[in-house]
């Protein structure tokens, strides 16, 4: 069975990892545990997501988003550079292509301002060419905190501060059962049985599954929302310089489809966010009967899915169809054609639902009997993991008495 854990956090994504390394730092002589499912870390949202390193614009001033967006990414960038982890703070476009566009920007540039960013810079269609000259805007804003990075290769790196701190990381040991025993808690996985004193459950896409063998009701189900991408083909990728993002529809958490110039050098459009079959799949098919009866047979879904039925409708057929995710693209850059689309991919995004059929907003931490549980952490939970990392260490340590 092994010794006795102080902790044992659940999941090797970023946020797993991020808590684990700030743990290891305040509290050095904390016995901690790291079990990871799959064969290897950072395999699911944190190995398929856009890299984009959020400045923090869009979030309500004040919520955790806000808040641990601008100090994780503070944050990031000092991790990054010490690190000499390979990454660009090439700023990003938010485009009006229309005037009935220009007012969302404009409070979009007051939230920005809210939320403490310096620097926005608001430009006519004209002086939009001088940082993207293949794009249409009547208005556009300039937001030079954006960056990107690989957040695959940063997990790797929280990682390696995890092992080197002295905390052991086990692949392969997916949590099937968790019980109480004693003062602590006996967790069944399929590489054997582990104890430990308290447990923090950041699972992802399983999290609210997670919280349910912990004996806790989250009170909310992840519905997986799949975000798809075409990689542009050198003829579009000339196309795009940085960053070129429309401006978001306020009621959905969502960015909607944009282009991204990785750090690879890359270009990839997308993401949109269709409704997924199966939490951990990634292809059109992928389907789990037992994910989509734990959707369908959820009020909040069907609650959800009363008011909203319209965009699910559009964002699906729109995933089918080529054509229409291509007009959505062009109306950024009106010179992209069909043959510019190179090959697809796709990640599937976590995203917390409650029973009233809201999709949750800000990042959800539920805490309970010696368990912290991360509920909801979507975009730009990647952006914000460091300072999470340490909002989480810091109730452990309060919670757990460590
Ligand atoms: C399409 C897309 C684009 C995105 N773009 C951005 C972006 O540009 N910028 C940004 O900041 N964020 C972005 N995000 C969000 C970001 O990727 C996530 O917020 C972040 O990766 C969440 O990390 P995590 O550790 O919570 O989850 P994950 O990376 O999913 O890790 C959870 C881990 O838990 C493991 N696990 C689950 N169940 C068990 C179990 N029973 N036992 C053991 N282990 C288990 C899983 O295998 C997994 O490895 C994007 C996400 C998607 C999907």
């Amino acid at each position: 069975m092994g010794s006795f854990n102080d902790i044992i956090v659940i999941g090797g994504g970023i946020v797993g990892l991020a808590v684990a390394r700030r743990l290891l730092q305040i509290r050095p002589e904390c016995r901690l545990l790291l079990l990871e499912k799959e064969g290897g870390l950072a395999t699911h949202q944190t190995g398929h997501n856009s890299g984009v390193i959020h400045a923090g614009l869009y979030y309500r001033p004040g919520s955790r988003k806000a808040v641990l967006c601008t100090r994780g990414r503070e944050a990031l960038y000092a991790y990054l550079a010490e690190r000499e982890i390979p990454h660009r703070p090439c700023g990003k476009l938010v485009v009006a292509t229309d005037e009935t566009q220009v007012e969302r920007l404009r409070s979009l540039r007051q939230r920005g301002m809210d939320n403490g960013l310096d620097g926005l810079e608001w430009l006519d269609g004209e002086a939009t060419k001088r940082y993207e000259p293949s794009a249409e805007a009547v208005a556009a804003l300039f937001v030079p905190q954006t960056g990107v990075v690989d957040f695959r290769r940063v997990a790797l790196a929280f990682a390696d501060d995890v092992r080197d701190g002295g905390g052991i990381i086990r692949v392969a040991h997916r949590v099937r059962a968790v019980e109480r025993c004693g003062d602590g808690f006996r967790l069944e996985t399929s590489g054997g049985t582990v104890t430990g004193r308290a447990v923090i459950n950041c699972g992802g896409l399983q999290s609210d599954r997670i919280a349910r063998l912990c004996g806790v009701d989250p009170g909310l189900r992840i519905i997986p929302f799949r975000g798809e991408y075409y990689r542009l083909r050198p003829t579009g990728e000339r196309l795009v310089h940085n960053l070129i993002y429309p401006v978001p529809d306020p009621a959905m958490p969502f960015l909607g489809v944009h282009f991204t110039r990785g750090v690879d050098g890359t270009v990839e459009a997308g993401p949109n966010a269709v409704l997924a079959w199966r939490r951990e799949g990634y292809s059109r098919w992928a389907c789990s009967p037992r994910d989509l009866w734990d959707t369908l047979r959820y009020p909040g879904f069907w609650r959800l899915a009363r008011r909203e039925w319209r965009s699910g409708l559009r964002e699906f057929r729109r995933a089918w169809s080529r054509s229409l995710f291509l007009g959505d693209l062009q109306r950024l850059v009106p010179g992209l054609r069909d043959e510019d689309l190179g090959a697809w991919g796709c990640g599937v995004r976590a995203q917390a639902v409650d029973g009233a059929g809201r999709l949750l907003d800000d990042f959800a931490i539920v805490s309970g009997d010696g368990m912290l549980h991360v509920l909801n952490a979507p975009s730009p939970a990647a952006t914000a993991s460091l300072a999470i990392g340490e909002e989480l260490a810091q109730m452990a340590v309060e919670q757990f008495g460590l």
